[in-house]
This record gives C-alpha cells, sequence and structure tokens, in this order.
C-alpha cells in the first residue's frame, strides 16, 4: 500500500507506552517490534518502529489504548519545568483567597424535609460539588442537588459506589473545593477507609449521616445505630472527627452550615449524623441573612503554578515521621475539644433529672419535660449537638443539682457509652445513669419518657 500525504507516519510518544504489544500484533506489515530500552520516565520499555517499512495505515493508532501513547499528528508532552520553571521550592507561597460572605435578602421561611434543609444549608455555605450513591433514607437530598447543581456551575455526580464517593470527595476535597455526601448506615460504613484517609491528609469534607436500623442491611427506619462509629470509629489509625447531631429540619440547614466552616478550619472531615426520621421530617426554617462564596485555601492541590508545590497525602514511611504526624493530629483533635462542644439545654438549668439525649428522640424529651414540669418534677432536656467532642463542660456546669442522668436513645447504648467516657475521662464518679433504650426503626415515645422518669423520682423519693 503505497503512503501519502494524507496517512502519516504514527508518532509514538515511548514515555506514555506502557509496552502492551497491541500494535504490534494490529501492524500487517510487522514494523512494530518490542523494544529493549527502558524509559526514564516511564520505568517501562516502549515499543520500536520501523518507519522503513511502514504504510501509514494507522491500525496501530487505533488498536493502542493509551491515549496519546500512538498518534497520527504528533502529539508533544509539555516539559513541565519549560512551563512553570524547575521543581524545587517557590520564592513565595500560594496567597489563601478568604472566603466572603455575601448577604441574603430577607425572605419568608420555608417549609422543607431534614435532607433538603441539609442540601440548602449546603449550598448556602458555598458547596458546589456533591458526590453520592443513593440511599433510603438521605437521598433526596442527593436528588435535590442533582437537580440544583448543574444550573449553579456545580456538579453532582452519582459515583459507582460509597467506596467510589469518598474517593472523589478525597480529591475534590485536596483541591480546596467544598465538597459533601448524603449517605446512610450501610454506605457510610463502605466510606471509613476513605474517611481515614482523608483524615490522615487532612483533607476537608462533609458527611451527612441519615442513620437507619441496623446491623447489615438492618432497614430504613430511623435509628441512632452510628454513633460508636461516628464517634470512635472512624477507619484505621489515629482518626476523629466533629461530629454534629441535629433535632430538627432547622438544625439540619444550621449545623451544614456550620459543618463546611469547621472543616475547613480544622482541614478535617465532619461528620453530621441525623436519623431517618428527621431526613423526611418537615418544618419550618428559616434562612440565614448571608451565603458564602468560597475562598481558596493555601494548601489547595489546585493545579496551577502558585501550588505547584502542595502535595497532599497520608503516607509517612518512617516512624517518627508517622507519629510526628500523629501527634500534629492528636494538637488539633485537642482544639477542637477545647473550642467547640456545643449543646442545647432546655429547661436544665435547674433540673434534677437530666435527660440526654439528640435526633428525634430529643424532640419526643422535649415534650416529655413539658408534661413533667406541670406535675411539679424538675426534668431538663441535655442535647449534645457535638457528639464528639462531647459537650462535657456544660454538662459538668449542671451537675451541681443533677441527681440523675437519663440516657434517652434510639440505640443499644451508643450515646450513653459516650457519656460514660466523657465522665471517666473527667474524672466523674458516682452519677447516677438511667437509660430508655430502642432499637430496629422503633423511637423513644414521650409517655413512656414520662413514665421512666415518674419510676426514677419513685426510686429516688
Ligand atoms: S501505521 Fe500501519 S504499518 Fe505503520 S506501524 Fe502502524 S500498523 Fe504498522
Ligand atoms: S499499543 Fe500503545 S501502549 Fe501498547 S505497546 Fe503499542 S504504543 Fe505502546
Amino acid at each position: 500500500m503505497p503512503k501519502t500525504k494524507e496517512r502519516p507516519n504514527p508518532v509514538l510518544l515511548p514515555s506514555l507506552c506502557k509496552g502492551c504489544g497491541r500494535c504490534i500484533e494490529a501492524c500487517p506489515k510487522d514494523c512494530i517490534t518490542m523494544g529493549d530500552q527502558i524509559d526514564q520516565q516511564s520505568g517501562l520499555i516502549p515499543v520500536v518502529i520501523d518507519y522503513d517499512i511502514c504504510n501509514g495505515c494507522g491500525l496501530c493508532i487505533t488498536a493502542c489504548p493509551e491515549p496519546y501513547g500512538l498518534t497520527a499528528d504528533g502529539y508533544e508532552l509539555e516539559d513541565p519545568a519549560r512551563l512553570y520553571g524547575e521543581r524545587g521550592p517557590l520564592a513565595t507561597k500560594p496567597d489563601a483567597i478568604p472566603a466572603q460572605e455575601i448577604p441574603l435578602p430577607k425572605c419568608e421561611p420555608l417549609v422543607l424535609k431534614g435532607n433538603y434543609a441539609a442540601a440548602v444549608g449546603a449550598l448556602l455555605a458555598g458547596c458546589r460539588h456533591v458526590f453520592g450513591y443513593p440511599i433510603t433514607p438521605s437521598t433526596e437530598g442527593a436528588e435535590l442537588m442533582a437537580k440544583l447543581l448543574p444550573d449553579m456551575n456545580g456538579v453532582f455526580l452519582q459515583a459507582v459506589s460509597e467506596v467510589a464517593t469518598v474517593n472523589h470527595m478525597y480529591g475534590c476535597g485536596g483541591a480546596g473545593l467544598p465538597c459533601m455526601t448524603f449517605t446512610s448506615s450501610p454506605g457510610f460504613s463502605l466510606m471509613l477507609e476513605g474517611i481515614s484517609y482523608m483524615v490522615g491528609a487532612e483533607v476537608p469534607a462533609v458527611f451527612l449521616n441519615v442513620m437507619r436500623g441496623g446491623p447489615g442491611l438492618g432497614n430504613i427506619a430511623p435509628e441512632q445505630a452510628d454513633i460508636k462509629l461516628v464517634c470512635r470509629g472512624l477507619g484505621h489509625g489515629n482518626t476523629h472527627a466533629i461530629v454534629l447531631a441535629p433535632t430538627t429540619p432547622q438544625e439540619m440547614l444550621d449545623l451544614t452550615r456550620l459543618a463546611f466552616e469547621l472543616t475547613f478550619k480544622y482541614r478535617n472531615p465532619v461528620v453530621i449524623v441525623a436519623d431517618g426520621y428527621l431526613g423526611q421530617m418537615t418544618g419550618r426554617v428559616d434562612l440565614p441573612d448571608h451565603m458564602i462564596k468560597p475562598g481558596l485555601p493555601d494548601w489547595a492541590v489546585w493545579g496551577d503554578h502558585a501550588h505547584r508545590n502542595n502535595l497532599i497525602n497520608s503516607i509517612e514511611l518512617a516512624e517518627v515521621d508517622l507519629e510526628r504526624r500523629n501527634e500534629n493530629l492528636n494538637d488539633k483533635y485537642a482544639k477542637m475539644t477545647a473550642n467547640e462542644q456545643r449543646a442545647n439545654l432546655f429547661r436544665a438549668d435547674d433540673a434534677e433529672i437530666l435527660i440526654l439525649a439528640c435526633n428525634t428522640p430529643a424532640r419526643m424529651v422535649k415534650g416529655a419535660v413539658e408534661k413533667l414540669r406541670q406535675v411539679g418534677i424538675a426534668a431538663g432536656l441535655f442535647h449534645p449537638v457535638t457528639l464528639w467532642p462531647f459537650p462535657i463542660e456544660k454538662m459538668k456546669s449542671l451537675l451541681g443539682h443533677v441527681k440523675t442522668v437519663l440516657v434517652v436513645e434510639a440505640s443499644a447504648g451508643q450515646l450513653e457509652d459516650e457519656l460514660r467516657l466523657a465522665f471517666s475521662h473527667a474524672g466523674i464518679e458516682g452519677m447516677t445513669i438511667e437509660n430508655l433504650r430502642h432499637m430496629g426503626g422503633v423511637l423513644p415515645q414521650e409517655d413512656e419518657i414520662v413514665r421512666k422518669v415518674i419510676e426514677i423520682q419513685g426510686v429516688e423519693s
């Protein structure tokens, strides 16, 4: 076959050839052979083309799986050193671009279900990148993001799995962009390895876990099944993240906004735990008076000249280096513990029976406290807004008048374990702790909380 100008010789870029040999099989003229020289850039052995017998048929180009291994038009790799200068410390660090507050006009309250409220909170916090894999009872949040983000210069990506989701978030957060996912208990479990990587590499991201019944697939009803997981088990190694526990659609919005602030403040993932009812529950939601236009942190792997020397990873092969990294993480955890403990109280200032609850059970407790107060029983609600760090300082300030702490939860004692651990670390001994628990999607009811408190009062008096 005569060679013409329209059928140019294939151009081989040796550093992008992985030596798979597909072009050798494809060539009808047998003019491609396996080379015998290791390419210095790739560390692989590229093929060699004998252009004297090549007829320019192009079959090798079609066969090559590498986008630029073999081309027809002579693609050239740009030399990064020529584009950006020699690698090495830059004279100046990149400037951090601060986030900006943009005032919002006053508007009427919205009536939203919890999952939607969290999505709106994320948008107002500047989140334009959401990754996820649908799972009940969290799906509405991702669904709303998939509808809204394309019109907001944003991205919603339905990943192939939760494992893919968390790694998309690793990349997005590493680029310094606010990102989040909506998931539920079994999906969150799948993300733990990636979360550990993100904690180790200090990458910000927000995880909303709308908890459901477990273990295993369990069911799609509300359970507080993951408190232990989010407070004590965020993947392998020395991992912690601030854990926020809303109780209303308004708090779903407010705490999602807060989560984005905290995740960048500490360069650490933040987890929000809701429950199946809270995700689906509709309520009045007031919007804030401003929204956030995100900036760009100086540590971001942004891909331009200024950020060229930034590197984000969680690996430290030298033992002393890894120990130092863990010590730095511990310093950060200590700052979170000192600065970010949050709790909401309801009639707790003089409470003799302090009822500890979060998420939907806290709403049941609030109603029970009203009823108990009407019959002269000094009960109060302690809602830990941060499950980690547990707001032990606030709790301590109440213990002078508290005779009993009653833990009301939709799990087999996971919240109570957090309380007991916090007491233990704070050196608090001798406090009477009672509990009211349900599992499997059964929630503690207002009247049974009232009965439980009256029963405790009877024993005490
Ligand atoms: S262009 Fe055709 S003849 Fe030339 S190396 Fe490729 S397959 Fe062989
Ligand atoms: S098909 Fe492409 S990658 Fe494979 S050996 Fe040939 S040029 Fe290299």
